[in-house]
Protein backbone atom coordinates (compact mmCIF):
# COMPACT_ATOMS: atom_id res chain seq x y z
CA UNK A 1 0.00 0.00 0.00
CA UNK A 2 0.85 3.15 -0.65
CA UNK A 3 2.58 6.24 1.29
CA UNK A 4 2.99 10.02 1.56
CA UNK A 5 6.08 11.52 2.23
CA UNK A 6 7.61 15.03 1.90
CA UNK A 7 10.30 16.31 -0.46
CA UNK A 8 12.53 16.48 3.05
CA UNK A 9 11.95 13.23 4.34
CA UNK A 10 12.21 11.29 1.52
CA UNK A 11 11.79 7.30 0.30
CA UNK A 12 9.91 5.69 3.75
CA UNK A 13 11.83 2.42 5.12
CA UNK A 14 8.83 -0.06 5.06
CA UNK A 15 8.43 -2.67 7.81
CA UNK A 16 6.60 -4.83 5.79
CA UNK A 17 6.67 -3.06 1.96
CA UNK A 18 9.54 -1.85 0.05
CA UNK A 19 9.05 1.39 -1.86
CA UNK A 20 10.76 1.51 -5.34
CA UNK A 21 8.91 5.14 -6.72
CA UNK A 22 7.62 8.23 -6.35
CA UNK A 23 4.48 10.13 -7.92
CA UNK A 24 3.44 13.05 -7.48
CA UNK A 25 -0.27 13.77 -6.41
CA UNK A 26 -3.03 15.73 -8.30
CA UNK A 27 -2.49 19.55 -7.98
CA UNK A 28 1.31 19.06 -6.65
CA UNK A 29 2.94 20.49 -4.88
CA UNK A 30 -0.69 22.56 -3.71
CA UNK A 31 -2.04 18.65 -3.35
CA UNK A 32 -4.18 17.70 -0.43
CA UNK A 33 -1.95 14.75 0.30
CA UNK A 34 0.73 15.53 3.71
CA UNK A 35 3.44 13.59 4.62
CA UNK A 36 2.40 11.22 6.63
CA UNK A 37 5.17 11.54 9.25
CA UNK A 38 3.88 12.74 12.69
CA UNK A 39 4.35 16.48 13.29
CA UNK A 40 4.73 16.90 9.16
CA UNK A 41 2.72 19.11 7.29
CA UNK A 42 4.44 19.65 4.13
CA UNK A 43 3.30 18.17 0.58
CA UNK A 44 3.46 14.33 0.39
CA UNK A 45 4.32 12.77 -2.80
CA UNK A 46 2.77 9.02 -2.64
CA UNK A 47 5.11 6.84 -2.62
CA UNK A 48 4.87 2.65 -4.59
CA UNK A 49 5.46 -0.39 -3.68
CA UNK A 50 6.54 -2.73 -6.88
CA UNK A 51 2.96 -4.10 -7.46
CA UNK A 52 1.51 -0.37 -7.46
CA UNK A 53 4.64 0.82 -9.33
CA UNK A 54 3.25 -1.84 -11.94
CA UNK A 55 0.30 -0.59 -11.96
CA UNK A 56 0.81 3.22 -12.41
CA UNK A 57 2.64 2.21 -15.41
CA UNK A 58 -0.61 0.55 -16.72
CA UNK A 59 -2.38 4.04 -16.01
CA UNK A 60 -3.76 3.31 -12.46
CA UNK A 61 -3.86 6.71 -10.61
CA UNK A 62 -5.71 6.36 -7.30
CA UNK A 63 -3.71 4.87 -4.45
CA UNK A 64 -4.57 3.33 -1.10
CA UNK A 65 -3.07 3.54 2.30
CA UNK A 66 -1.94 0.71 4.95
CA UNK A 67 -5.28 1.72 6.91
CA UNK A 68 -7.49 2.73 4.58
CA UNK A 69 -8.56 6.12 6.19
CA UNK A 70 -7.63 7.87 2.44
CA UNK A 71 -6.98 7.21 -1.16
CA UNK A 72 -5.08 9.67 -2.87
CA UNK A 73 -5.46 10.60 -7.52
CA UNK A 74 -2.37 11.57 -8.83
CA UNK A 75 -1.79 12.76 -12.29
ZN1 LIG B 1 7.61 15.11 5.89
Amino acid sequence: MALARCEHHGKPKGRTQTYVQSIKPLNWPKTAAVCGLSGCKRAGLIWLNESESRAYVSDQRVFGFNNASMKVRAV
